[in-house]
């Protein structure tokens, strides 16, 4: 009996326990929300004052000429200041609207991702060229498709490209590699042979405003928000991602999503 009678209690207590912290989640979830809508909201009013003070000064820039050197040199900095409190609006903005889809349902579509890669490569071999880097599309992924956001999907690549380009050497390569495992997921790398990730910093560099190895960094463009956007994609589509780096490799960063191969009669 007083066992059963414990048994009881203890139901009692565990019952009463998930009730409590069920309530106690309800402020803490809405406090998120509202942080989450200040974010976005104090995004967007950001932005509209900064695109006036960007073209006012991209005005002056073309009469720069006129000025005298000290005033060119103050001028070129602020527009280079602006561009970059604009990227970094762009991925807060970013960062904040996808915790909020992610809370979401997307509404997904087919996407044929050696398509989607093919495009993103194209368009990074033309920022890349710029500092010679070569980027090499090894993507063999014909009729697989990926339910999915386009938009979303792009950025990840978009991403984890633009980093590859940015902390490569001068001259070096880029390569994407993209692979069906089995028949519903996919495997994507993208791998540089630059500097590498210090093992230090590699747990943290997906989280919000983390740049690793400071000193060379600052030397990079960057918010440090671009891997967190990343993640935060993959999560929306159930997939993983990691990373593999070392001085003497590179960096690999390694996506696996979910896909499907559609059958001959389906057309998509
Ligand atoms: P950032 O805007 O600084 O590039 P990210 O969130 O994209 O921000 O990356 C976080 C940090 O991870 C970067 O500051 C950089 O130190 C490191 N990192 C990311 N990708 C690479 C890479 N391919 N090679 C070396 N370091 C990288």
């Amino acid at each position: 009996v007083f066992f059963l009678i414990g048994i009881l209690l203890l139901a009692l207590a565990a019952l009463i326990g998930y009730w409590f912290s069920g309530r106690a989640m309800i402020p803490i979830n809405q406090s998120y929300k509202r942080q989450k809508d200040f974010t976005t909201d104090a995004s967007h009013e950001l932005r509209t004052p900064l695109s006036v003070i960007l073209s006012s000064a991209e005005i002056l820039k073309e009469k720069k000429e006129s000025l005298p050197a000290f005033h060119q040199s103050v001028l070129l900095s602020m527009v280079d200041e602006i561009h970059r409190m604009r990227r970094l609006i762009d991925d807060l903005l970013t960062l904040a609207r996808s915790d909020v889809e992610a809370n979401q349902k997307l509404s997904f579509q087919p996407i044929a991702l050696q398509r989607l890669i093919g495009e993103v490569a194209d368009r990074m071999q033309i920022k890349a060229g710029a500092k010679e880097v070569t980027v090499i599309n090894r993507a063999e992924l014909d009729s697989v498709f990926l339910m999915g956001h386009s938009d979303s999907i792009r950025q990840l690549f978009y991403i984890l490209l633009d980093n590859a380009v940015k902390y490569s050497e001068q001259g070096g390569k880029v390569e994407i590699e993209a692979l069906l495992e089995g028949t519903n997921r996919v495997v994507c790398s993208v791998h540089d042979y630059g500097n590498g990730i210090p093992e230090e910093d590699l747990p943290y560099v997906f989280e919000r405003f983390y740049r690793a190895d400071k000193a060379r960094s600052r030397n990079v463009e960057g918010t440090g928000l671009g891997l967190a956007i990343a993640n935060q994609i993959v999560k929306m589509h159930k997939g993983q991602i990691s990373v593999k780096s070392s001085k003497e490799q590179g960096t690999r960063f390694i996506v696996v999503l979910p896909v499907i191969q559609p059958r001959g009669d389906i057309r998509l």
